[in-house]
Order: structure tokens, then C-alpha cells, then sequence
């Protein structure tokens, strides 16, 4: 059995916890540790430490920030096969998954890297005579992240390293559901030589999460997580007085015109559908197909659901576990209502047997969903896929742009003017075309709209870089030397 404690000031906390939870291995169904919670004390010991460590951090060189910053790539890289082996055995997802998001999580370190570019202000010469404006950006402080089960290594990282390369000290809050990753990649920075204090974990539940949108020493919050919490934190943080991106949930459209290539599209459902057991918050959730192609396309995704294989993610499966047994149930419970609202289960996962008391859950696929119905209005987050049919790339549209998410969606098609069009009408934040995650390069910004992003802030790349520093103007007039400056003969200047 593990212990997982805090990491504060570079080392692990020694307080006694007075309350702490369960780390389940979603594939045996055995509790294989125990996480501390942290209190408002325990939080206010931390945002002690990392308000000391910015005095100092803020002022270190671009040059030393970005030494650091490789060292951590390289310890990252060199590491990725033992935090991908952690993420699963928390998580439940299956290695090459773990794997795969510990690459995305890398990319925006090494965007990070190039920090010094990225700081660089702009300049304007003798706005008016003898007169320099010019524009730098600055650290906030303190920052929190408070990140959710199902990425423990790459959400938190979509925010930390663009954090700290612009000189700012981190609070993460993993979720308390696999807490390990952030943990193992706080020991990564310590041997990356990164200042102590400067990266601090502290783990934990509401209470926890309570004690850092409310601390004055706080100056911003980013947060991913279910939309409920992503509203109660973006309204507790700004009330606060706080900066706040709140990243919310999720349910994809996959709209598939008549013209595309089916064999493309069933690939790409199977894959968005079911990769990481649909706990992605941009996996595909409903698949809008515009007939007369939904039979053959339907027949197509069968054929490759049967070839699934779920089971322990260690042992070479395509699927792995849901990650606790409640949400398991849930997840079912979606399938009965399903069933009870009318549409109709053309593969039911509640039928898989597995050895063991994992949280298991097959691939499920449903034909003729209606709008009205809970399994297309609510977000799922596991292996469920929803068809809809409809007749016309309008109607298909209306129903992207009226669903209350906007995180991520695909257009599959051949025609590019339809595609075209279809990034242009479409009101969500990630389009793919023919693409099923398009889930944006490091240097781009990642988020979505509607419900699926509170505040104005997406995260990483430019956004990124924003959100972690306060823009600062500097209008100033130096007088020539001729006027009572150093007399070094300088002719006078007109
Ligand atoms: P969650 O909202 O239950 O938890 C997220 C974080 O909030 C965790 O750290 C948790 O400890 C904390 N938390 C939980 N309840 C809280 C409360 N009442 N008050 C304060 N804090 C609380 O989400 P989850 O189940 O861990 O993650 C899955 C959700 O995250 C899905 O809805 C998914 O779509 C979403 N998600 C969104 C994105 C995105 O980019 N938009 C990315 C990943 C996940």
C-alpha cells in the first residue's frame, strides 16, 4: 500500500492528515493506497512557500528559467515509460494511452522552452520627441491548478510549465483519484534543479479546493474539471478577485457527410469513441451521420467494435477500465436510460466478462437517438457512443451549435467547401476536418466555448503565456545628456 502525502518547499509535507481517501487500481478493483487531504491550514502553508519562493524565482534569469525548463524535458523524456506505468495503474487507461498523454504534456514543456521569445514585449521609438513607450510582461505570483482524474499527468501540465517560465510558483491540486503523476513529476523538477517551493502539490477534495480559491496569496486559478465545479470555481475564484480559467465538460459531435470516406470515419468513431474508455473530455460522444450512409457506416463500426478488446491496460488491451466503480455505474445507468428513452442498443458493453473485480465497462453503441434524450444531452464520459440520423449538413449543424458544450467536434466530408464552411458556422472551440480530437499543437491554445470554458483564457500557447503574466506599459522620457546629464561633450540635440 502507498502513502501519498504533499510535496511543499521540495519535499514531502510531515503534517498529519486529519482526513485522506482511497487510490483504487480500476483494473483489480484493489485499493492499493491512500492520498492525504489537505486543510486550510495545510493550504496556507503552501501559498506561504510559494509566495517566499517567488520573491526570488520572479527574478531569475530567462537564462536560468529555460535551463531548467530542458533539464525537466529530458527527465520527463527519459521518465515517460515509469509515469505512463503510474497513470495506468491509477487511471485504468491502457499504456500506450498513458503513454500518449504524457507525449502531449511533453510538447508543452518544450513550448515552454522557447519562454524567452515568448516574453519578449514590443517597443515603440519616439512616440513623441524624446519619448519611448514600451510594453513588458510581468509574473502574477502564486498560481493554482486544480486538475481532474482523467489526464493526471498532461492537464496539469497544460498549465505548469508555461506557468513557471514566466516566473511564477505553482499550486497544484491533482485529482485525488490517481494523485501519483503530479507527485512523481514534482520530483522531476527537483532533480531538474528547480528552486524548492517554486512547484508544490498539495492533494485533496472540496475542502482543499475551497481553501485555494479563497486565499488572498492566490493570484489565479486554472482549473479542468466536470462544468458544474467549473462554474462554482470560476464564480468563487473571480469573487475572490481572482484571474480564472475554468475548463468544464464535453460531449463531441462527429458529423459525417454523405461523401466521406466511410472506412475513415469508422476508424476515427472507434478511436475517438473508445480510446481511454471515453474519459476524454474530447472524445467523440455522437456520431451525426447526414443519410442516406448511416446503415453502411453503422455496419462498419460494428464490425470493429467486435475487435475491441477491454481488459487490464498493462496486458496489451484496446481498452481499459472506468476509473472508479461509481462511475461505472453511472455510466451503465446512462445505458438502461438509453434503452427506457427509446433508442435503439446495437451493442450493449454491460454484456463483457472479465476475471476480477475491475470497473468494467464494454464499448456501447446506440442507433436512433433523439435530441430530447439523456444519453444526447448529458455528458457520459465512458464508452458510449449515440448515432443520430439527420438529413442535411443544416440540420447537422443546428445541432452542434444548440447543444449547451462547445469543447471540441469533426466534420468528416471530401468536399472542402463544406468543411470550410462547417469551421466557419460552428459554434465550439477545437474543429477537426477529418481529423476526430483535434486537440490543438502546444502553440496553439487549448479550450473550448459554452459551458465547456469559463473565462476568457484558453489554455497554452499565446493564451497561455497571457494568462500567467499582467501586461505593463512604460512611457518614458530620458532628456539628452545636454541637459544636466554625465558631461561627456555630447553636441546638443536638437
Ligand atoms: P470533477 O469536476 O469531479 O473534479 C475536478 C477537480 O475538482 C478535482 O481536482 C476534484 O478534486 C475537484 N472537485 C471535485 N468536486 C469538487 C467540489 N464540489 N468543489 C470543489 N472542487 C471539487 O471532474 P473529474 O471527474 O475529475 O474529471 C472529469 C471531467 O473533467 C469531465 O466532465 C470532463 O469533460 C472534464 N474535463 C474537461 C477538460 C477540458 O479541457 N474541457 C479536460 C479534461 C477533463
Amino acid at each position: 500500500m502507498k502513502r501519498i502525502t504533499h510535496w511543499i518547499n521540495g519535499e514531502f509535507s510531515t503534517t498529519k492528515a486529519a482526513r485522506s481517501g482511497d487510490i483504487y487500481n480500476p483494473a483489480t478493483g484493489e485499493v492499493i493506497g491512500n492520498v492525504d487531504f489537505a486543510d486550510s491550514a495545510l493550504v496556507d502553508q503552501a501559498v506561504g512557500v510559494a509566495t517566499e519562493a517567488f520573491k526570488s524565482w520572479r527574478h531569475s534569469s530567462l537564462t536560468k528559467r529555460t535551463q531548467v525548463l530542458f533539464a525537466f524535458r529530458e527527465l520527463l523524456n527519459e521518465n515517460k515509460e515509469k509515469l505512463a506505468a503510474i497513470i495506468t495503474e491509477e487511471h485504468g487507461k491502457v499504456l500506450s494511452d498513458a503513454l500518449g498523454e504524457v507525449t502531449r504534456g511533453l510538447e508543452v514543456v518544450e513550448f515552454s522552452c522557447g519562454i524567452p521569445h515568448l516574453l519578449k514585449g514590443g517597443f515603440s521609438e519616439e512616440v513623441s520627441t524624446g519619448v519611448d513607450v514600451y510594453s513588458i510582461r510581468q509574473a502574477l505570483g502564486p498560481v493554482a491548478i486544480i486538475s481532474p482524474f482523467n489526464f493526471p499527468a498532461m492537464v496539469p501540465m497544460w498549465f505548469f510549465p508555461v506557468a513557471i517560465a514566466c516566473g511564477n510558483t505553482v499550486i497544484v491540486k491533482p485529482s485525488e483519484k490517481d494523485p501519483s503523476a503530479a507527485i512523481f513529476m514534482a520530483e522531476l523538477w527537483k532533480k531538474a534543479g528547480l528552486p524548492d517551493g517554486v512547484f508544490n502539490v498539495v492533494h485533496g477534495d472540496k475542502e482543499s479546493v475551497d481553501a485555494l480559491l479563497t486565499h488572498p496569496g492566490i493570484k489565479s486559478v486554472s482549473f479542468v474539471g466536470s462544468t458544474p465545479i467549473a462554474r462554482y470555481v470560476y464564480e468563487s475564484g473571480t469573487k475572490a478577485g481572482k484571474r480564472v480559467q475554468a475548463l468544464g465538460g464535453a460531449k463531441n459531435h462527429m458529423v459525417v457527410l454523405p461523401d466521406a470516406d466511410l472506412e475513415l470515419a469508422a476508424d476515427a468513431a472507434i478511436n475517438a469513441g473508445f480510446g481511454s474508455a471515453g474519459e476524454r473530455c474530447m472524445a467523440i460522444s455522437v456520431l451525426v451521420v447526414v443519410e442516406p450512409i448511416a446503415d453502411a457506416l453503422i455496419e462498419k463500426i460494428r464490425t470493429r467494435m467486435d475487435k475491441i478488446k477491454t481488459g487490464d491496460g498493462t496486458k496489451g488491451s484496446d481498452m481499459g477500465p472506468l476509473v472508479t466503480r461509481v462511475h461505472r455505474d453511472k455510466v451503465a445507468s446512462y445505458i438502461e436510460a438509453g434503452v427506457k428513452e427509446g433508442a435503439t442498443l446495437v451493442e450493449d458493453g454491460r454484456t463483457v466478462k472479465i476475471d476480477g473485480n475491475g470497473f468494467w465497462l464494454g464499448p456501447t453503441l446506440f442507433d436512433n437517438v433523439k435530441p430530447s434524450m439523456s444519453i444526447y444531452k448529458e455528458e457520459i464520459f465512458g464508452p458510449v457512443l449515440s448515432i443520430i440520423r439527420v438529413k442535411s449538413y443544416d440540420e447537422a449543424l443546428d445541432l452542434v451549435n444548440k447543444h449547451e458544450y462547445g469543447n471540441g467536434t469533426a466534420i468528416f466530408t471530401n468536399d472542402g467547401g463544406a468543411a470550410r464552411r462547417f469551421q466557419n458556422e460552428v459554434e465550439v472551440g477545437m474543429v477537426g476536418i477529418n481529423v476526430p480530437i483535434p486537440v490543438p499543437m502546444a502553440y496553439f491554445s487549448f479550450g473550448g466555448w459554452k459551458n465547456s470554458l469559463f473565462g476568457d483564457s484558453h489554455a497554452h500557447g499565446t493564451e497561455g503565456v497571457h494568462f500567467f503574466t499582467r501586461g505593463k506599459v512604460v512611457t518614458s522620457r530620458w532628456l539628452d545628456p545636454s541637459h544636466g546629464g554625465i558631461n561627456l561633450g555630447f553636441p546638443q540635440n536638437t
